[in-house]
C-alpha cells in the first residue's frame, strides 16, 4: 500500500513521538495518529465502506478531517470533503453526484446535514472514539486494500465560479507528486509547525503546505475559523513556522490592529495563492522580512503548477514564480496544439504527474479539457517573462470591447493602486455598439469620487480598457476561498446596464 492511508504508519516508523496534529484541546503524535487511523479504517469497513466507495465529509477544519481522510484512503475508498458554507440544496446535489455511501460530519454541520435532503449512512465525528474503542476491543485490523498511486484518493468539487460544480478526481499519485513538487520549492522540517487556515475542502488548504508538512513529520494545527487577530496571536504564541492562505486572508492580517506589534520572526515560509494579490499586501509581508511565496495552481493539478522562489521573489514580488519540479507549462497555440511560450500572453497548458486524469462521471468534459490527451487546458491566460509566470486572467473573464481584448485583472490592478480603494472587480456587459463594455464594482475604505476614479483610469489605461460604468458597492460577492463570484456580478451588471 503506497496510498495516503499508509502515511501515518510510515511516518510513525521514522518519528513516532513527534506531534502530527495539534488543536486547542488535543494533540496526536504520529504513532497515536497511525493507531487511530488503522482502527477507524477497520470501523469504516465494518460500516460497509469498500474500495472505490465515496466517503463525504462536512465540517470546519479539525483533526477529524485528517483522521477521516487517512482512514478512508486506507480502505481504498475516496474522500470527498464538501464546502460547509454551501446550502443544503448544493450539498444534496454533490452527495448525489458522487454517490456517497457514507457522510461523516462534525456537530457544526448538524443544520446543514438536516437541510441536505436524502442522505447516505451518516457517521458523526463525536462517535469516532466509540468506534475506535470497539475495534480495539475486537482486535480489528485495517483492510489490506493494496492501494497504488493510480487509485483515486480524493474528489474535490471545483469552486464553481463558472457553472455547475464538477468534481476533480485526484489519485494518490497526484497528491504524492504534488507534495514532492512543493518540497522542491520550500523547506519543511520535522521541527516545523504549520497552521492550516485555508479550508481543507479546497486544494490550497490540503495540498500547499499541509500534506508536505505531514510527509516531513512536522506538526499541523487545523484552525476552524479565520480571525486575523487570533491567527496573528497564535503565530507568536506557538512559534508557527508557516501557513498557506488566500490573498484576502493576508490582506486582513496586515490590516489588523495587532499587525505592527506581532512577532513574526518564527515564520520561515508563508504561501498564498488562488487569486491575484494586491501589490501593497505582498509588500507589507515582504517588508516585515517574511519569506512569502506566491503559488499558482488549480484543483485539477492537486493544486501546484508554479511557485515563487526564495531567491527570486524579492525581485518578482507579484509573479506566480516558476513551474514546479515535475510540472511543465506550455502555451495553447493558434493551431490548438501545445507550443512554447513566446512574449505574448496565451492560455496555459499544464502537464505533470500531479495533473488529474479527469472529472467524476463526466467523460466528455474530461476529454475536452486535455489537448492531445496530455496537456490540461487551465482556462487561464498567462504571460511568461524571462521564465517568470504572470497570471493575466481567466479566459472566460476576458472582455472583448470593440474587437480589443480587455483583461479585467489589468484594470482591477490599476483601480486598487488608489489608497481609497479596498477591493474591486471588473466584468463585461453586452453592448450593442461595442459588443461588450466594462463595469467596475469598487469597494472603498475612504471617500472617493467617481470623477477622481475615472481620471486615474484614463491616466493609466488605454481608452478602450476604461470601464464604461463605475459603481461603488459595500462588498463583493466571494466564494469560500475568497474568489470573486463573477457569474453573480455579470448578472448584476446585465440587469443594471444591458
Ligand atoms: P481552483 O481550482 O478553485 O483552485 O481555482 C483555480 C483557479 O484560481 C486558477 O485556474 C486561476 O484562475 C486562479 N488562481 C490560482 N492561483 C492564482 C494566482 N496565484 N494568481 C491568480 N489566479 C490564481
Ligand atoms: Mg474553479
Ligand atoms: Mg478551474
Amino acid at each position: 500500500d503506497t496510498g495516503l492511508g499508509s502515511w501515518p504508519s510510515r511516518r510513525a516508523r521514522i518519528s513516532p513521538h513527534r506531534t502530527a496534529l495539534v488543536q486547542a484541546d488535543r494533540t496526536l503524535t504520529y504513532a497515536g495518529l497511525a493507531h487511530r487511523v488503522d482502527r477507524l479504517a477497520a470501523a469504516l469497513t465494518r460500516l460497509g465502506v469498500r474500495r472505490g466507495d465515496r466517503v463525504a465529509y462536512l465540517g470546519v477544519n479539525d483533526i477529524t478531517v485528517f483522521e477521516t481522510l487517512f482512514a478512508t484512503a486506507l480502505c481504498g475508498a475516496i474522500f470527498v470533503p464538501l464546502n460547509h458554507r454551501l446550502s443544503g440544496v448544493e450539498i444534496g446535489y454533490m452527495l448525489a453526484d458522487c454517490g456517497a455511501s457514507l457522510l461523516v460530519h462534525s456537530a457544526d454541520a448538524d443544520e446543514l446535514v438536516a437541510a441536505a435532503g436524502a442522505l447516505p449512512r451518516v457517521l458523526r465525528t463525536s462517535e469516532f472514539d466509540a468506534e475506535i474503542n470497539t475495534e480495539i476491543a475486537a482486535g480489528g485490523e485495517p483492510p489490506a486494500a493494496g492501494v497504488t498511486f493510480d487509485d483515486p484518493c480524493l474528489l474535490l468539487y471545483t469552486s464553481g465560479t463558472t457553472g455547475k460544480p464538477k468534481a476533480a478526481v485526484l489519485t494518490h499519485g497526484n497528491l504524492t507528486w504534488n507534495t514532492v513538487n512543493q518540497l522542491a520549492h520550500f523547506d519543511v522540517l520535522s521541527t516545523d509547525r504549520a497552521l492550516c487556515i485555508a479550508p481543507l475542502f479546497h486544494c490550497v488548504g490540503l495540498g500547499q503546505i499541509t500534506l508536505p508538512t505531514l510527509f516531513k513529520g512536522g506538526s499541523v494545527e487545523p484552525v476552524a475559523k479565520f480571525d486575523p487577530g487570533v491567527i496573528l496571536a497564535r503565530i507568536e504564541q506557538a512559534g508557527i513556522t508557516g501557513f498557506s492562505a488566500v490573498p484576502t486572508m493576508l490582506q486582513m492580517m496586515c490590516q489588523d490592529p495587532s499587525w505592527d506589534t506581532t512577532d513574526l520572526s518564527s515564520l520561515t515560509c508563508v504561501l498564498y495563492g488562488g487569486s491575484p494579490v494586491q501589490e501593497r499586501v505582498a509588500r507589507a509581508w515582504l517588508d516585515r522580512g517574511v519569506r512569502l511565496l506566491q503559488g499558482y495552481g488549480m484543483t485539477e493539478a492537486s493544486p501546484g503548477v508554479s511557485m515563487g522562489t526564495h531567491d527570486g521573489t524579492p525581485e518578482h514580488p507579484l509573479s506566480a514564480g516558476v513551474p514546479h519540479f515535475f510540472t511543465d507549462m506550455a502555451a495553447l497555440g493558434h493551431d490548438e496544439r501545445a507550443t512554447p511560450f513566446g512574449a505574448e500572453p496565451a492560455e496555459l497548458l499544464v502537464r505533470g504527474p500531479n495533473v488529474f486524469a479527469g472529472y467524476w462521471n463526466r467523460p466528455q468534459e474530461s476529454l475536452d479539457s486535455f489537448i492531445d490527451g496530455e496537456w490540461f487546458r487551465s482556462g487561464d491566460v498567462v504571460r511568461v517573462d524571462d521564465g517568470w509566470t504572470h497570471v493575466v486572467d481567466r479566459v472566460k473573464d476576458l472582455i472583448i470591447s470593440g474587437g480589443e481584448n480587455v483583461y479585467p485583472a489589468e484594470v482591477e490592478a490599476v483601480i486598487v493602486q488608489l489608497d481609497e480603494v479596498e477591493s474591486c472587480a471588473v466584468v463585461g456587459v453586452p453592448d450593442e455598439r461595442w459588443g461588450e463594455v466594462g463595469v467596475a464594482y469598487v469597494v472603498t475604505r475612504t471617500d472617493l469620487s467617481e470623477s477622481a476614479l475615472r481620471s486615474h483610469l484614463e491616466a493609466n489605461l488605454a481608452r478602450y480598457k476604461v470601464p464604461r460604468h463605475l459603481c461603488f458597492v459595500d462588498t463583493l460577492p466571494r466564494n469560500a476561498t475568497g474568489k470573486i463570484r463573477r457569474v453573480e456580478l455579470r448578472a448584476m451588471a446585465a440587469r443594471s446596464f444591458a
